[in-house]
């Protein structure tokens, strides 16, 4: 016999998940009004919201057939920078600059919340530079950002628009090629970065990990610094460390700050 729910208790059904969500929503809410030393750990799931897609997700980049079947990972990567600046260049102001992005609801309210010194600090695995842009100071970007670039033989500072508006490799005005300051795939994270972040999880009372699976190292592991009180993960899809949360929200990280700011 074929399993069917009739509409009226499917409805009830998502009545229940969204009150149960709204719920935890409310719980985090007292959580931070709790907490004094709040930190975020945000992945690319922050910054979908404000137009930027995962190029890491299912339906991300993957599918194009563009780039003849490498994968971004591939491309982002050290070696292939050096190998194939051109096609490194082309991808990357393709799919990695999107100057018209601004800061959504979880860039408000986390600037809300450094204002009123509940928030310690912001690690990001984002390159963006959307934090920084709603006016958050203690950032904590560990894959460096798209506004800063570098001339690699003068160590001349460019604008991402020198990038942007470009053709093939950047170059600075004494010839040498402008390189992001990204970290690229095959490249350590810089250390006074890491340390910075790693000092802010371990003294933090309540720590907020949102939008990220948890898969790229060495970031995911920085989360085993966290000695408070409340880990709280924030993600529409499972991540390897959910049992680990004290709360979890399975829903859309800017959904949940929308609720939360109002
Ligand atoms: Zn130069």
């Amino acid at each position: 016999m074929p399993v069917s729910m009739p509409p009226a208790s499917a409805g009830m059904e998502t009545d229940r998940v969204n009150d149960m969500e709204e719920m935890k929503t409310e719980q985090l809410r007292e959580i931070i009004e709790k907490s004094k030393r709040i930190v975020f750990f945000g992945g690319a799931g922050v910054s979908t919201a404000s137009g930027i897609p995962d190029f890491r997700s299912a339906d991300g980049l993957y599918a194009s057939e563009e780039e003849n079947g490498l994968s971004p990972e591939m491309i982002l990567s050290r070696s292939f920078f050096y190998l194939q600046p051109e096609q490194f260049f082309d991808f990357y102001r393709k799919h990695m600059l999107h100057p018209d992005a601004r800061p959504n609801a979880v860039h408000r309210y986390l600037y809300e919340l450094e204002k009123r010194d509940k928030l310690r600090g912001i690690v990001t695995q984002n390159i963006d530079g959307l934090h920084r842009q709603a006016g958050n100071i203690r950032v904590y970007e560990l894959h460096g950002n798209v506004y800063e670039n570098t001339c690699m033989e003068c160590n001349a500072s460019w604008p991402m628009e020198k990038i942007l508006f470009s053709e093939g490799i950047p170059r600075c005005d004494c010839g040498g090629v402008i390189k992001p300051n990204v970290v690229l795939y095959g490249e350590p994270l810089e250390k006074y970065v890491c340390i910075g972040a790693r000092r802010e999880i371990t003294n933090a009372d309540t720590l907020i990990v949102a939008g990220t699976s948890l898969t790229v190292e060495p970031a995911a592991s920085f989360i085993g610094d966290f000695r408070g009180k409340n880990l709280i993960f924030i993600n529409r899809e499972t991540t390897p460390a959910d049992k680990q949360a004290t709360l979890l929200i399975r829903e859309d990280v800017a959904e949940v700050f929308r609720e939360l700011s109002v």
